[in-house]
């Protein structure tokens, strides 16, 4: 409960920058408050005098109540409670002293030149606008007896649920229709490239050929170096996948009988090669080539299997067999080998169209000119130069991007620019800021913007000599000019209504209906409140977080406080008329928490007094949200509104739902109904916050099903978070609740933000994927922006492509500091541009792929039937890798199944999406659950979204007691399993400690403090704290684990053959689910065959 003692506050982005003195930090390190001064919010006009007759809170009791007996409280039972959490893919970077190949722009230079005039910094300090107007207070003492109807709402609009435009429809399809057939032969390209690819970066020639990498080397005998699923010659494919009655419910690898012919989508296994030689060389971003010796065809058979592979011959009749699932590519494998062979050396950014490290690797960036990956990842970083390559290869082009990501203490954050009242530098024409490839010319005099080619003129106070190469003498002195990402003080021009904003606010809104104050919930929260309010985000050095609080409580009708500091106790105003809402005080609702501390205190030391008896079990929502909105628009700042909520809100009043929750939809036509919003009410609010910069975090605590899909909207549209705590007790969830709670309130925020991705010429951003909302085709807009959240953008060719100038991508992101300081913060990334297939899959990223494929597919099911978005998905797949098969691989049998080395890895992650509970749910997922997961995984980044799909399983007692780094994870596969042992298994949602039956007594002992398996309590989630080695290792293993991700993720201890192992296997990936969800060697099978129908 004592934020104190585990909740410091941590300016994230806050270190020194010695090497650039002219630059002042951004602020979330050094920036000085005094650009900030604490904001006096006395221009509110004075009080109010007609609102504040309530008395004092300790003798109001009561609100009123609708007296309706608590017995609604009788819930059903509650859905899985799985996900309550949410995982932050952490990108910690070990350090790394390794030495940098000199690139083209030392970044050891400093920027030595003191430029950029000391900042003045007009004063934000801005008084809260104009009064009230009569009519406005006349309007408000109206409503506080009753008033007017709300505006109607507009109709019900599930599908327009997202941008509404054009742009948002057309994208809504899904791209299948490749004109797969019609690829010219001749074009296949040389592929013998490999070697000497343009833009080869240095850590590519670090990185070690890797030879055979598909295949761990575990067991003897010689591995395999390439996999070839191969099919008899005429062996027909024809029924549909997913029901396969030669593989029924049991994990690979499955045994056939012998003489078993497969039928149906499988054929048979994928025979293996055991030729002991590498087929093929493993480049970092590459794929594999004639001259690197025989393609990676994983060809010969499996032990006992006939050759299929180039063979002619019909297969002979086959003896018993078993497809070796060490054959097939592994994730761990492709992970250690990345962390190997990438891990040691920073990323330097210097070189155009470099493929980063896998997120799953950690590494330090250099920015030398491009946007670190921490910032922006792309599904490939060589992009083909015409649209038909495009269409043929069906590979997205899209990058995600995580505009204010935190980045690791060894790296810099991005500098702070300010170019007084001129502002920065952008191009006349396309509006793009100056960054390091804009073209400098005639002397310095113009220069050549490097998006549209448009020739601008230099102003004088920016106007510096070239050197002999043409480059600015200054390049090295101003971030805009030698790195990928910097910021810029925004000038007033940049400001709503030409006024520099006031410091933002937050408004905490707790549901005290029955159910809120039965389980424990307010007192918890109030308590907790007291605390929290003291780590409000701050920047850099200010002694005070800027930030102004204010309180709402409510039911079915919303309670206001005044907390003034005047006051000796807080004053609450009832307002009951929920369908015109208003704020009913002006000053003294929003304060600063230090002024107001004691009147504060006793407020939250009060509430769950006041509210103890209550039997109101009817609650209201949009009211609340616009009540929030309203008192920010009152008060003329940006903010953010905490949510703590219950239940469906069934009480009369705009936004009120019914419970349509229908199980029988699920694979009808009609299951896209479960996850659209059931009103447009919803909708409509979102985008008044938006207008506002009124972001939602929205904090759920249901005993049965509340319409997550309607009530995320508003937190979705407006950059916001949503937690869902499902059956919550405070015994057995406050640690988790407060974990996120004290996260949530502290972490920083931008807000009242737009984004804009600027293109050069040839491609453009046509769809965007993310928690924001868009009133036009260009602008992502969003009422709040966190660290953690991410923007997937989708590019589309609109002209032919250069190879040499090769294509450039500009994040310009506008938002209000948490101490309300206007900036610009501006991410550039160059790619290169190809006209050989062969150099796009070289240069492709599966796990950035798999992040907007899995983005495409949940927002498609809003929209069309769940089968029918998995087959997009993979027929998308299948049109990938046959497009590579047919144009990149050297000639080979058809039989072949031949993967690109960069995307070996595409087909068990793309199984995991399909078989994901939002794709193919299993009989215990509820609709809360699948709306819940759909709208997380909508702002995930690369590597949240990785984890999630292929969760991390790590065996706890293999490797020495006395090591200290994570153990080498194992495949998620039960047969990985061994029952002598325990494994913690993680997705970022979840987190479980699996015990194997026969795991040694001793080891039962030293975790559990019990003598044997069997005492194990089943569902445990905490473990006892013993004073042992082992004990003390694994707690602090869950810690570290913990630490990573962006929310606490609750332990379950499942015992081996328990009846919680059920929930556990669903997150062994590589099996067949419950659901129906295929195998791992299945679907290579199945995909082998959409390949092989693509071919023929
Ligand atoms: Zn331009």
């Amino acid at each position: 409960m004592n934020v104190n003692q585990s909740a410091p506050p941590v300016p994230p982005f806050g270190q020194p920058q010695p090497i650039y003195p002219g630059y002042h930090q951004s602020g979330y390190g050094g920036q000085p408050s005094s650009t900030a001064p604490p904001t006096s919010y006395g221009a509110y006009n004075g009080p109010v005098p007609g609102f504040q007759q309530t008395p004092p809170l300790g003798v109001s009791r009561a609100p009123p109540s609708s007296g309706a007996p608590p017995a609604s409280t009788a819930q059903a039972p509650c859905g899985q409670a799985a996900y309550g959490q949410f995982g932050q893919g952490d990108i910690q970077n070990g350090p790394s002293s390794s030495t940098v190949p000199t690139q083209r722009l030392p970044g050891s230079q400093p920027f030595g030149s003191p430029l950029a005039p000391a900042v003045s910094q007009p004063a934000v300090l801005q008084p809260y606008g104009p009064p009230p107007t009569s009519a406005q207070v006349t309007a408000q003492l109206a409503g506080m007896q009753i008033s007017g109807a709300m505006a109607p709402a507009p109709p019900p609009s599930g599908l327009g649920y997202g941008p509404p435009t054009s742009l948002a429809s057309a994208s809504g399809s899904f791209p299948n229709s490749g004109p797969y057939g019609s690829y010219p032969q001749g074009q296949a390209p040389p592929v013998s490239q490999a070697q000497g690819h343009p833009g080869v970066h240095p850590s590519q020639r670090s990185a070690p050929p890797l030879a055979s990498s598909f295949i761990p080397p575990t067991s003897g005998g010689p591995r395999m170096p390439s996999m070839t699923g191969s099919l008899p010659p005429g062996q027909g494919f024809g029924a549909p996948p997913m029901s396969q009655p030669n593989h029924v419910s049991s994990p690979p690898p499955q045994a056939l009988p012998p003489g078993t012919q497969m039928t149906g989508p499988q054929g048979p296994p994928p025979p293996m090669h055991s030729l002991p030689q590498p087929g093929y060389q493993l480049q970092q971003n590459g794929s594999f080539g004639p001259g690197r010796g025989p393609q990676p065809n994983y060809g010969s058979p499996y032990p006992g299997a006939p050759t299929f592979g180039s063979q002619p011959a019909p297969p002979q009749p086959l003896p018993p067999k078993r497809l070796d699932p060490d054959a097939i590519p592994s994730p761990i494998q492709v992970i250690e080998d990345d962390r190997n062979t990438r891990g040691s050396e920073p990323f330097v950014t210097g070189v155009r169209g470099q493929v980063p490290p896998l997120v799953t690797t950690n590494f330090l960036v250099k920015d030398q000119g491009n946007a670190s990956p921490r910032y922006i990842r792309c599904t490939s970083y060589n992009i083909p130069c015409t649209s038909d390559m495009a269409k043929q290869a069906q590979v997205p082009l899209a990058a995600v991007i995580k505009p204010l990501a935190r980045l690791p203490p060894e790296e810099a954050s991005p500098y702070v620019v300010d170019h007084g009242e001129s502002g920065p530098l952008r191009c006349n024409r396309c509006k793009a800021y100056m960054c390091p490839f804009m073209q400098f010319i005639e002397g310095g005099r113009r220069f050549q913007c490097c998006f549209c080619s448009c020739i601008n003129d230099v102003p004088p106070q920016y106007f510096q000599h070239l050197d002999h190469t043409g480059r600015r003498v200054d390049a090295y002195d101003r971030p805009e000019l030698s790195l990928g990402s910097y910021e810029f003080l925004a000038t007033v021009d940049y400001c709503k209504n030409n006024k520099f904003p006031s410091p933002p606010a937050f408004i905490f809104m707790i549901d005290v209906s029955y159910n809120a104050i039965r389980t424990g919930l307010v007192r918890l929260l109030c308590e907790e409140l007291k605390s929290l309010l003291d780590y409000l985000p701050r920047e850099g050095g200010a002694e005070e977080s800027a930030i102004h609080v204010g309180f709402v409580t409510y039911n079915k009708v919303l309670h206001f406080y005044n907390v003034k500091s005047s006051l000796a106790q807080p004053q609450m105003m009832v307002v009951s008329d929920v369908a015109d809402m208003f704020v009913p005080l002006l000053d003294g609702f929003l304060v600063n928490v230090n002024e107001s501390r004691a009147v504060i205190t006793s407020l939250l030391d009060q509430i769950p007094e006041i509210f103890a008896d209550t039997r109101e079990t009817e609650t209201v929502f949009a009211p609340v949200i616009q009540a929030g909105m309203e008192a920010l628009k009152a008060a003329e700042c940006a903010g953010k509104l905490f949510l703590f909520h219950t239940s469906l809100p069934i009480a009369e009043a705009p936004g009120k739902l019914k419970n349509r929750d229908d199980r029988k939809l699920i694979n009808t036509d009609k299951e896209k109904t479960l996850f659209q919003p059931q009103t447009g009410v919803y909708q409509t609010l979102a985008k008044e916050c938006v207008a506002q910069g009124c972001c939602v975090d929205l904090f759920l605590f249901p005993n049965q099903y509340v319409d997550v899909a309607t009530l995320s909207v508003v937190p979705q549209l407006t950059g916001g978070s949503v937690y869902k705590y499902a059956c919550f007790q405070v015994e057995n969830d406050q640690e988790r609740f407060l974990s996120d709670l004290r996260r949530d309130v502290q972490k920083v925020v931008g807000f009242d933000a737009v984004m804009r991705v600027r293109t050069s010429t040839g491609i453009r951003a046509v769809d965007f994927f993310g928690a924001f909302y868009m009133s036009n085709t260009t602008d992502v807009e969003l009422a709040g922006l966190d660290a953690n959240k991410t923007v997937t953008v989708e590019f589309k060719h609109d002209d032919r492509l250069n190879e040499e100038s090769g294509a450039l991508l500009q994040c310009a992101l506008l938002y209000t500091s948490c101490a309300g300081q206007r900036r610009l913060r501006i991410h550039n990334l160059a790619l290169n541009c190809c006209t050989q297939l062969a150099d796009l899959y070289r240069n492709c990223e599966t796990d950035t792929l798999i992040n907007y494929m899995a983005k495409f597919a949940y927002r498609g099911v809003l929209n069309s039937p769940v089968k029918t978005v998995r087959d997009t998905l993979i027929t998308q797949c299948a049109q990938i890798l046959a497009c590579y098969r047919k144009n990149c691989a050297s000639p080979s049998s058809a039989g072949q199944l031949i993967l690109p080395e960069c995307m070996k890895l595409l087909p068990v992650y793309l199984n995991c999406v399909l078989k994901s509970d939002v794709l193919q749910p299993g009989a215990e997922v509820t609709t809360d659950d699948r709306a819940y997961v759909r709208q997380l995984v909508t702002s995930m980044d690369v590597a949240e979204t990785n984890v999630f799909f292929y969760p991390r399983l790590l065996p706890l007692t293999k490797s020495p007691i006395e090591s200290t780094t994570e153990p080498p994870a194992v495949r998620a596969s039960e047969e990985r399993l061994s029952n002598g042992d325990i494994y913690l298994l993680e997705n970022g949602l979840n987190l479980f400690l699996w015990v194997g039956a026969s795991v040694q007594q001793g080891v039962v002992q030293s975790l559990f403090n019990v003598a044997s398996f069997s005492q194990i309590a089943s569902g445990l989630s905490v473990l006892p704290v013993l004073d042992n080695p082992l004990s003390k290792k694994v707690r602090g293993l869950i810690d570290s684990l913990r630490a990573q991700r962006s929310r606490y993720m609750k332990l379950t201890v499942v015992k081996q053959e328990d009846k919680l192992e059920v929930l556990f296997k669903n997150f062994l990936v590589e099996d067949k689910s419950l659901s129906g969800g295929e195998s791992y060697v299945d679907f290579l099978c199945h995909m082998h065959k959409e390949i092989r129908q693509l071919l023929s």
